[in-house]
């Protein structure tokens, strides 16, 4: 693949400043919650926070993993806010939110993983924002119990994510706590449970992945019943995370969407900017409607 050290022209965003902006950050930190579009440093949080579109993330500001790839602190994270879920509702309310996606970080260190923090905020929306339809990006629930899925699936989300990140070969390096075919059986299992539920899974390419590989995880992700699939560019966001080994064109982006169309998603976004939760609303919108 290309290498390349400086950043290409189809990746450059603009500084956000809008007043949108600004109420986004005052909203969020008065109602003390932390977002993955700051604290994953995204490039698309000025174009996002501008219309209002923002990405909780739940159960704290510090992971008990260090995938080479996230901005996210690693260490041992403090205790559950129990007000977090309220919050949550409150925030989806006030920001008018169609669509929310609620992230987390990994809770090793909780003995449910942090499941029943995600079922308390889908049961608040549900009662507090009935129209917001909720999307939830979970951690792998490795280690745990499946009770703790379950539980999850049962509280009804509209959209099951789950990122799988890289494709396999490259698991030990950029993922090391995660195992590829646990991700993969964990998004399977939610669609065995509630086949009426939207499975969705990610990537980021420019890992040092190659065609052939992220073609065989979109097989593998379809013989799981995943729905939704993104596609984005990796970037690094400190020298100290893994190494960009590619900037992928945009034209191979769009190859990579029409050859995942082809393989039977129902919904594929595949950009250089494209994050999980990069126009989520809108395009789950545009697809039920469809
Ligand atoms: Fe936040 Fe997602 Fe938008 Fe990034 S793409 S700023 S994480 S909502
Ligand atoms: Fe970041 Fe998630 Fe990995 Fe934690 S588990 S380091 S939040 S990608």
């Amino acid at each position: 693949p290309l290498i390349r050290t400086r950043k290409p022209d189809w990746l450059r965003v603009r500084a956000p400043t809008s007043p949108a902006f600004a109420e986004t950050r005052k909203l969020m930190r008065r109602l003390n919650l932390n977002t993955v579009c700051e604290e994953a440093a995204c490039p698309n949080i000025g174009e996002c926070w501008t219309q209002k579109h923002a990405t909780v993330m739940i159960l704290g500001d510090t992971c008990t993993r260090a995938c080479a790839f996230c901005n996210v602190k690693t260490g041992m994270p403090g205790p559950v806010d129990v007000l977090e879920p309220v919050h949550v509702a409150e925030a989806a309310g006030e920001l008018g939110l169609e669509h929310i996606v609620i992230t987390s970080v990994d809770r090793d260190d909780l003995l449910d993983g942090g499941a029943r923090q995600f079922v308390r905020v889908i049961e608040e929306l549900r009662k507090r924002a009935p129209k917001t339809t909720i999307e939830i990006l979970t951690p792998d629930f490795r280690n745990k119990s499946m009770d703790a899925v379950k539980a999850i699936v049962a509280a009804g989300p509209d959209v099951y994510n789950h990122n799988l990140e890289t494709v396999p070969r490259l698991y030990p390096t950029i993922r090391p706590g995660a195992r590829y075919y646990h991700s993969l059986r964990l998004l399977e299992t939610v669609k065995g449970l509630d086949a009426g539920i939207f499975t969705k899974s990610g990537v980021m390419v420019g890992l040092g992945e190659e065609r052939q590989e992220l073609h065989q995880v979109m097989d593998d992700m379809r013989s799981a019943g995943i729905d939704f699939l993104t596609v984005g560019q990796y970037l690094q966001p400190t020298p100290r995370h893994a190494k960009v080994v590619a900037f992928v064109e945009p034209k191979t982006f769009a190859s990579y969407a029409a050859i995942a169309r082809a393989k039977g998603f129902l919904l594929v976004a595949a950009s250089p900017l494209t994050r999980s939760s990069y126009h989520a609303g809108a395009d789950f919108a545009k697809m039920q409607a469809a």
